[in-house]
């Protein structure tokens, strides 16, 4: 379970994140939506520890990872990160790319790469070579990779943007029944309504540095809080 409190930041006297609140729960996807500049990438860089906020806390499984003065360090937060420009090792195999952030015993690392694999349906191609796979393939690689540790707390940013339309649908759907089955906290970062309302449990719209709204994908679609959101979910089809 992922809870930030007041998390605010500035660059230049200005809030760029500004008093954002927020809990995702695990096996929910929470989607941080809004548009280009609101402020969603640096939300989550401060979560998973690249960033530091001036104000505010965050928690994981109700313990303070970080506030002003207290800080656990990104590789201690048990957080699983993918973010567009996710790039594989290429001079690993499949299956040392997903076993990178892996410690422990030789076969209990291989046991938990092949089960990544076969969930992510490429264990076909455990012994190949990031350059032998598709953009798609490689992107469900990195997804298999960012959870192997059973991260706690999982974060995206705009991972689908690479794709053309017809992978996008098939990797979206493909990405959120292995999450669902990991189990994980997920926080998604999107400026796509339609990603949004096809993949979350829960939408955060964000404008401004602010969260304007935040429900069900339903009732923001149903009930926007203004003229803004509104029109932001228009063109949905
Ligand atoms: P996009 O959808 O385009 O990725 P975003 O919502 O992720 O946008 P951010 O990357 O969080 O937006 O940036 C929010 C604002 O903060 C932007 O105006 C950006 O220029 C500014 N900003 C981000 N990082 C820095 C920095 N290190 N120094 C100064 N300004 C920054
Ligand atoms: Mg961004």
């Amino acid at each position: 379970r992922l809870e930030i409190r007041n998390i605010t930041r500035c660059f230049n006297g200005r809030a760029v994140v500004d008093d954002v609140s927020l809990k995702v729960m695990p096996g929910q996807v929470t989607c941080l939506l809004g548009p280009s500049g609101c402020g969603k990438s640096t939300t989550l860089r401060i979560i998973a520890g690249v960033d530091m906020q001036d104000s505010g806390e965050i928690y994981i499984d109700g313990n303070l990872i970080c506030d002003t003065v207290y800080r656990v360090p990104p590789e201690r937060r048990s957080v699983g990160l993918m973010f567009q420009d996710f790039a594989l090792f290429p001079h690993l195999s499949v299956a040392e790319n997903v076993a990178f952030g892996l410690v422990g015993a030789r076969a209990q690392k291989r046991a938990r790469v092949e089960e990544l694999l076969t969930r992510v349906d490429l264990i076909g191609y455990i012994d190949a070579f990031p350059h032998q796979l598709s953009g798609g393939e490689q992107q469900r690689v990195a997804l298999a990779r960012a959870l192997a540790p059973r991260p706690r707390i999982m974060l995206m940013d705009e991972p689908f943007s690479g794709l053309d339309n017809r992978l996008r649908d098939e990797i979206r759907d493909d990405t959120l029944s292995v999450l669902k089955e990991e189990g994980a906290a997920v926080l998604l970062v999107t400026h796509e309504p339609d990603e949004a309302m096809r993949m979350a449990d829960e939408i955060a719209l964000m404008r401004g540095g602010r969260i304007v709204q935040q429900g069900a994908p339903y009732n923001l679609y149903n009930a926007p809080v203004d003229r803004a959101a509104a029109a932001f979910f228009s063109d949905i089809n």
